[in-house]
């Protein structure tokens, strides 16, 4: 079935996108864009191609992984040169294609779906044109300079490279700006071009370029500051335009296929599922106490912890904690067992079994649709507007200051690393604000936390670690001082009849207890 889509907001009206759900022959990209030398699109009108549903949709998230990875690395403070590999890593490991000759493909597909996705509000707007231009920066400054001149001539750029002439007058100004830059004579550009001084601010601001009679003399390897000004521009423009487009006609021509896809898209999760206990999860009622405080994130610890104060929690944050305890691996005995101690001692075992057990089953799949509910991510947690007596959403967005510090005094945040989390709340950067508590608190660092489950996976691993350490340590003087014959234990540790039988892991577990608290980790003997 071919359904025509639309222009996607291009500004050329011919430009379309057709989205078809069955396996048709797909000719490639046929616009200038599709070079030999692999460039840089300018993603001016929307391709005239087929695309397929799955791809659609496909392309695009593994773009917004992309994007994803650029604001993470930007709210992180990382330095130019640090961007500039991340940018290469993140593009390598997601927009990669099995298909060479599609590669050009799912970039300019994959950036018109998200220009849908991100067209619909105007904070959706400034977050994509802004990682949209660095995505732009970074990959333009990865171009060999014959492919940069492509896409500035692309661009038609009005500006001229000076004259020998011109460049011997200026060359000491030029050659004295460029050594305060870091330069050496040898690197010195020898192609500048003379640009009204108010088009490069950046480069005005920075000192970077020479300045005369209101100009200033680009270098060639300053020109992605201009090509990234113009590119921005003609973005910001494209998305007024398609958004028009988005609330005219695509939305509600679309409503049964596309605009579902647009609408969930920006607010999507494109991180591991944790619907299923992972192998770090597995949590028993016995347990339970000890990992809160060790592994779990502090959106869930408030819960947590209310829930044991107040014997109760509103829906919202039954849904939160319980899909979250689910996933981390409490079964669904276990979590009946944890629900009815609490709530009955607030609204008695009777009302909990009519009103309450019900919404337990039906997390774990056993009741209703018997849909297997899947724990909700940061983004989805973060989004949510709790209301008065509620406990629900991230506190890291949702605490006042006064009350978050508290809280990450309780989880024992040090004050220095409290103030680096609390100042990253204040940039909104929540999620960052959460992996710095992470880091804190467990002194390693993190790759960034995007999911409530992974917190607790990711801290569970670092305990484990820990753990073994902790027990070659322990265990190697054991080992060297065994008289009897060797023997494997059942736990996989090397054994002998040890003397002492205090210390002797034939014993396994039980022997183990006295000179060694596994619990003291957060953790359960049977995960060693
Ligand atoms: S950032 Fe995520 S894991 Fe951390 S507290 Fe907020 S919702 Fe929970």
């Amino acid at each position: 079935m071919n359904n025509d889509c639309s222009d996607l907001g291009s500004q050329e009206k011919k430009a379309k996108m057709q989205v078809v759900r069955s396996h048709t022959h797909r000719a490639s990209y046929p616009s200038n864009d599709a070079v030999s030398v692999p460039t840089i699109p300018l993603y001016r009108s929307a391709p005239s191609l087929e695309v397929k549903l799955e791809e659609f949709e496909s392309f695009a998230i593994d773009r917004l992984r992309v994007l994803k990875g650029i604001s993470d690395g930007l709210s992180r403070g990382k330095k130019p040169e640090e961007m500039a590999t991340l940018v290469k890593d993140l593009w390598k490991a997601n927009m990669r294609h099995q298909h060479a000759s599609e590669v050009l493909n799912k970039d300019i597909i994959s950036h018109f779906v998200l220009r849908l996705v991100y067209c619909r509000t105007e904070e959706l707007r400034k977050w994509f044109l802004s990682m949209e231009s660095a995505l732009f920066r970074y990959r333009f400054r990865d171009q060999s300079a014959e492919a940069q001149r492509a896409v500035m001539e692309e661009f038609d750029l009005p500006y001229k490279a000076i004259s020998n002439v011109e460049y011997e007058g200026v060359k000491d100004k030029l050659v004295q700006v460029a050594r305060s830059l870091g330069q050496n004579s040898s690197t010195v550009d020898a192609i500048y071009y003379k640009v009204p001084f108010e088009e490069v601010p950046e480069l005005v601001a920075g000192r970077k370029v020479f300045l005369n009679q209101g100009f200033a003399y680009v270098a060639m390897s300053q020109v992605v500051s201009l090509v990234a000004t113009l590119f921005r521009s003609q973005l910001s423009k494209a998305l007024i335009l398609t958004n028009r487009k988005w609330i005219s006609s695509i939305r509600e021509n679309e409503k049964h296929r596309l605009t579902p896809i647009v609408e969930a898209m920006s607010s999507s999760y494109l991180g591991p599922d944790y619907s299923q206990p992972r192998e770090y999860g597995e949590i028993t009622l016995k347990d339970i106490d000890q990992v809160a405080k060790s592994s779990f994130p502090l959106c869930m610890r408030h819960l947590f912890d209310k829930l044991r104060e107040d014997h109760h929690l509103k829906h919202g944050g039954r849904m939160q904690l319980g899909l979250f305890l689910k996933g981390v691996g409490l079964n669904l005995d276990d979590a009946l067992a944890f629900w009815r101690a609490e709530f009955s001692k607030k609204v008695g075992l009777e009302k909990f079994e009519k009103e309450y057990a019900y919404n337990v089953r039906h997390n774990y799949g056993k009741e209703g649709k018997r849909t297997d509910y899947t724990p909700y991510s940061c983004q989805k947690i973060i989004s949510a507007t709790p209301g008065a007596g509620d406990q629900h959403g991230c506190p890291y967005r949702h605490f006042s200051e006064e009350n978050l510090r508290a809280a990450l005094s309780t989880m024992g945040v040090n004050s220095r690393a409290m103030e680096d989390v609390i100042n990253k709340v204040r940039n909104r950067h929540y999620q960052l604000a959460c992996t710095l508590t992470f880091e804190a608190l467990h002194g390693m660092p993190s790759s960034g936390i995007n999911h409530p489950n992974q917190y607790f996976s990711d801290s569970q691993k670092i305990f484990q670690q820990k753990v073994s350490s902790r027990l070659q340590l322990i265990f190697k003087p054991i080992l060297v001082n065994c008289t009897s014959s060797p023997r494997t234990s059942n736990k996989g540790y090397g054994c002998g009849e040890a003397n002492e039988q205090r210390r002797c892991l034939k014993g396994g577990e039980t022997s183990m207890e006295g000179f060694f608290s596994l619990s003291s980790f957060g953790y359960r003997k049977e995960l060693i």
